[in-house]
């Protein structure tokens, strides 16, 4: 089975952390396809501060004015 993780050119713009983040929850979906709970759980194990490094990811995509397709 093929993992393509997508990751967006705007990440280089983004600080260290949220780049982590975003880097690692595109991982989680290679094994979680969706955001359902068990993505989330897998994700906190990884990283616990995820939940809140999302919400501050997000502010980022609206500054950037670019969404990713898959988030
Ligand atoms: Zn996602």
């Amino acid at each position: 089975m093929a993992n393509n993780i997508n990751l967006n050119a705007n990440l280089v713009r983004l600080p260290q952390e949220l780049m982590d983040y975003a880097i690692i929850h595109e991982l989680v979906h290679t094994k979680i396809k969706h955001h359902g709970k068990e993505f989330w759980d897998l994700l906190v194990r990884c990283l616990p501060d995820a939940l809140e490094l999302d919400r501050e990811l997000d502010r980022y995509w609206v500054m950037l004015g670019d969404f990713p397709e898959e988030y």
